[in-house]
């Protein structure tokens, strides 16, 4: 998942950027080439959108055909620049405030639908519902839990509102700029692109289309037109859905995700929630990381967790999030290197357990430094929490074999380590 993956145990939202299209085919709004992702890095912040810097002067957006409404109030499939225009119906829920709205190519459509068991239905959380989505003092809504939940438990599950490249597909994307240059190409881009996502919002119901626009949109001053800021605030990058055989180095040919629920959640560098993406149901899983407490907010990390928390910010800028978490208030060159070294010392954690009562210090310091810095939730805990079974398996010392044994199933009903013991 993540996001990229920039972490290997976890997926990240991944900002968007506009790119145009290669020349290749029909599909005229095809990936972009790393070649043009590396030029059209969208830009975030405070972009020069005015004046003779705004959108070239008699430039007009794309006029984009909204879609047909069958007799029974359905929209019909619509396709427009090489994209189709479709909605995965939820069957228990005629009112269609469970549809996902799709925005993709003709064969990707066809390789989702032709999934083994799609369409699904969504998994059930464990237990009661135990979430609820309330205002923050200082990062407008987020999602609490009720109860108590355990290491493990899936909280909830959803589909996804809408569906999209995730890369600006819009037509003739390297004349746009190379007619307008950089600058106001990308603007075009960006405006193309809004044209394109708001026939695909008009097909939603009310409700759903509520639920997307009041989402947090921290792109408000770079030319991303109201849709496309939400997107990319609030995106999850879907690595299992993509166009083509392969994903291309340069995830161009992936898809984002926006979610009712889980596009809500807020960031953190400690955080306790992770999700799996299940192409048969088509749905979103978000499973607890970690044990928490009842009335704690959920808290997903949208960057790297094994950086210094200066490269934290610079990943977190694009999001418009300033974490104030407590890895990143009390954020030092300890914590620091705690962060840039724990996985290459999990990794070496296996060549402590020969010779367990002289190395059980180093074991249990590298827990206590990944506890301090929230990374339970990670792989890498419970894989030194396998290695401390090991060692006090050999030291015979049966009590606090136990105990960390105990934590080491509880953590690794997520981490899934074969255990030999
Ligand atoms: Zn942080």
């Amino acid at each position: 998942m993540k996001r990229g993956f920039l972490n290997s145990a976890k997926a990240q939202k991944q900002q968007l950027y506009p790119a145009a299209s290669s020349s290749h085919d029909t599909a005229e709004a095809s990936p972009p080439s790393q070649e043009l992702e590396s030029m059209y890095k969208a830009r975030y912040g405070k972009v020069e959108n005015r004046g003779k810097l705004g959108l070239p002067e008699g430039y007009t957006p794309s006029n984009i055909p909204m879609s047909d409404m069958q007799p029974n109030g359905v929209y019909k499939d619509h396709i427009v620049n090489g994209l189709i225009f479709t909605t995965l119906h939820h069957a228990s829920d005629p009112a269609g405030n469970h549809n996902t709205e799709l925005l993709v190519e003709g064969s990707t459509k066809q390789k989702i639908f032709s999934t083994p068991g799609f369409l699904k239905p969504v998994p059930k959380p464990s237990g009661q519902p135990c979430y609820v989505i309330r205002s923050t003092p200082d990062m407008g809504l987020g999602c609490f839990v009720t109860r108590a939940i355990e290491a493990g438990e899936t909280i909830f599950a959803e589909r996804p509102l809408l569906v999209a490249p995730r890369s600006c597909r819009v037509q003739r994307g390297p004349q746009l700029l190379a007619q307008y240059g950089i600058h106001q190409g990308n603007l075009v881009v960006l405006a193309e692109w809004e044209k394109m996502l708001e026939v695909a919002v008009a097909r939603m119901t009310e409700e759903n289309r509520k639920a997307l626009m009041s989402l947090a949109n921290n792109h408000t001053e770079d030319g991303s037109g109201p849709i496309l800021g939400i997107v990319r605030t609030n995106a999850y990058t879907s690595v299992d859905i993509f166009d083509g055989p392969v994903k291309l180095a340069n995830n161009a040919n992936l898809y984002s995700a926006i979610l009712k629920i889980g596009s809500r959640l807020n960031h953190s560098c400690r955080g306790n929630v992770t999700y799996d993406f299940d192409l048969a149901s088509f749905s979103y899983i978000f499973k607890a990381e970690k044990d928490i407490a009842a009335g704690e907010q959920l808290f997903y990390s949208y960057c790297d967790l094994n950086v210094p928390a200066s490269v934290r910010k610079s990943q977190l800028a694009p999001y418009g999030v300033v974490c104030k978490c407590l890895s990143c208030i009390n954020a030092t060159p300890a914590s620091d290197k705690i962060r840039t070294e724990f996985e290459q010392r999990v990794k070496d954690s296996p060549k402590w357990v020969t010779n367990a009562r002289a190395n059980i210090r180093l074991a249990l310091k590298l827990r206590q430094d990944m506890i301090d810095e929230g990374l339970e939730g990670t792989t890498e805990y419970a894989c030194c929490l396998q290695v401390l079974c090991g060692m006090y398996m050999l030291m015979g010392e049966t009590v606090k074999f136990q105990r960390i044994k105990d934590e080491f199933n509880k953590y690794n009903r997520l981490a899934k380590l074969q255990a030999a013991f």
